[in-house]
């Protein structure tokens, strides 16, 4: 704990978004640079705690003091060591991780917590730019085979791990490019898919192999994989979302948010969309019903389309704006929070219910929704309270129900657990011997911080399965 006055003196400080004038033409990342002067002061603040619960709080168990203290320091080199010790792909969270180690860093209790994100973050990308970051490849390759079915963080993370280790590892991709909901997903402005292909050539150079287009249980058998692979990875997602089937949803011009996302992801990448087949919010007064994070990204999507008006339903009520009693530290604060697709506009609707669409010549022209209350666990409808609102196009973004079952996961016929995803042990081993689960096909619908973690216990345990021991973290 280079200085132990810090977190007495300095004030938190996070780093500055575009403006928004600015930002909502453009599809690059909203955050400036942070100067790294003011970063080293930021690190100070870090108590050095007995009990960091910060480490706790982060799902990968990130040694978040030690990088604290050396970027106080100025080890940089040491920093980024320490922060790949524990995290593969730190540029990926250190921008889209909610970041429950500040939920839970010890500061928090009675002061603004450590901007650890920011730390880390900076810590890799000062890395990237000394030219520290290099791809390794094993010394000694193992001989062993290791598919892994799905190119998301989970899938990504057991795949340098394995490689790590000596496997040769194939990661077969339904879609055209690697990187699951890092790809077409989480839009541009959040992470630039430039940040993904960077690592995803390091990955490459290590010897990982990528096959794209090839989905496992329509055009790559499964039998295919069981002949020629020792091990396999099911990495696939929770992908099936949840619908409202309520009347009018047949009508056109209401789709779900993965339908409308990975199209503006795919024009961003430079790729031809004919109009026809592209969702766009340009000119059109928009709805999205779910008020979570992918929400957040359709109004971000939807704003730099050239939307007349957007509004994000949610059926819960407003969160508190500070935590509530039943949500002590260290939990991760249910608070109400701007984010920066909040920030640039479009409105926020609590306790609302939708009810019915409504068409025109066969297209959604608006929708009928009534506010509802909790009482006793029940939700109730508030008479008096329903709206009419003009809606051209409505996302549908209220999460996803489990893994798709049709196709790899009925061909291989793994066990489903109560909740509808592929159900594993604490060693992430599925229901048949030699095949492994991670990720949110596995967890449900969750984090990329999640999903690393959970890529990287698979890869463990595949490993140990593989060699009878296991020297992977
Ligand atoms: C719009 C959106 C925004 C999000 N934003 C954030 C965020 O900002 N921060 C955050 O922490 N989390 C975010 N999440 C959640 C996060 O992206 C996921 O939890 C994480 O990507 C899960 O990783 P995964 O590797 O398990 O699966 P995925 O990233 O879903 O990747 C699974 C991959 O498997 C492929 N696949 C599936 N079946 C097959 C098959 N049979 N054959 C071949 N390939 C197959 C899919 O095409 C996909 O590419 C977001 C989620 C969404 C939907
Ligand atoms: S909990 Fe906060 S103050 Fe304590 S070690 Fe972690 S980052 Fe530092």
């Amino acid at each position: 704990m280079g200085n132990p006055k810090g977190f007495l003196e300095i004030a938190r400080v996070t780093p500055e978004r575009r403006p928004v004038q600015e930002r909502i033409h453009d599809w690059k990342e909203v955050y400036k640079d942070f100067p790294q002067e003011q970063l080293a002061a930021q690190a100070s603040r870090c108590m050095d705690c007995g009990i960091p619960f910060c480490n706790q709080g982060c799902p990968l168990g990130n040694i978040i003091p030690d990088w604290n203290d050396l970027v106080y320091r100025g080890n940089w080199n040491e920093a980024i060591k320490r922060l790949h010790a524990t995290n593969n792909f730190p540029e990926f969270t250190g921008r889209v991780c909610p970041a429950p180690c500040e939920g839970s860093c010890v500061l928090g209790i009675n002061a603004d917590p450590v901007t650890i994100k920011q730390v880390e973050v900076s810590i890799i990308e000062r890395a990237f730019q000394e030219g520290w970051v290099e791809a390794s490849t094993p010394k000694v390759r193992t001989g062993k085979k290791v598919a892994v079915v799905g190119s998301g963080p989970a899938g990504l993370a057991a795949a340098a791990q394995l490689n790590l280790a000596g496997h040769w590892v194939t990661v077969f991709e339904r879609a055209d490019r690697v990187g699951g909901l890092l790809r077409y997903g989480i839009p541009e402005f959040k992470m630039e898919k430039s940040i993904l292909d960077r690592r995803l050539n390091l990955l490459t150079a290590e010897g990982v192999t990528f096959r794209v287009n090839a989905n496992v249980g329509v055009n790559v058998s499964v039998d295919e994989l069981r002949k020629d692979f020792d091990s396999i990875l099911l990495a696939g997602g929770s992908t099936a979302p949840r619908d409202l089937p309520i009347e009018g949803r047949n009508l056109k011009g209401i789709y779900f948010a993965m339908e409308y996302l990975p199209l503006q992801n795919k024009r961003c990448e430079g790729d031809t969309i004919s109009d026809s087949e592209f969702i766009t919010a340009k000119d059109k007064h928009v709805v999205i019903i779910g008020g979570g994070d992918t929400g957040a990204d359709c109004l971000g999507t939807a704003h730099r389309q050239g939307a007349l008006s957007v509004t994000q339903f949610e059926l819960l009520p407003k969160p508190p704006s500070n935590r509530a009693l039943d949500n002590p530290w260290p939990n991760w604060p249910n608070i109400f929070r701007t984010s920066s697709a909040h920030e640039e506009g479009g409105e926020r609707e609590y306790s609302i219910l939708t009810k019915k669409f409504n068409g025109k010549n066969g297209h959604v022209a608006e929708l009928e929704a009534v506010h509802v209350e909790f009482a006793d666990r029940k939700m109730n409808e508030v008479p008096g309270t329903e709206v009419v609102m003009k809606a051209d196009l409505v996302l549908l973004a209220m999460g996803f129900l489990g893994p798709e079952r049709k196709g790899m996961l009925d061909q291989l016929g793994v066990a489903i657990n109560e909740r509808g995803n592929v159900a594993t042990d604490g060693e992430k081993r599925t229901s048949i011997p030699g095949i492994f689960a991670a990720g949110d096909m596995s967890r449900g619908q969750s984090l990329v911080v999640w999903a690393i973690r959970e890529g990287r216990v698979a890869a463990r345990y595949i490993d140990k399965y593989l060699m009878g021991y296991t020297d992977l973290p």
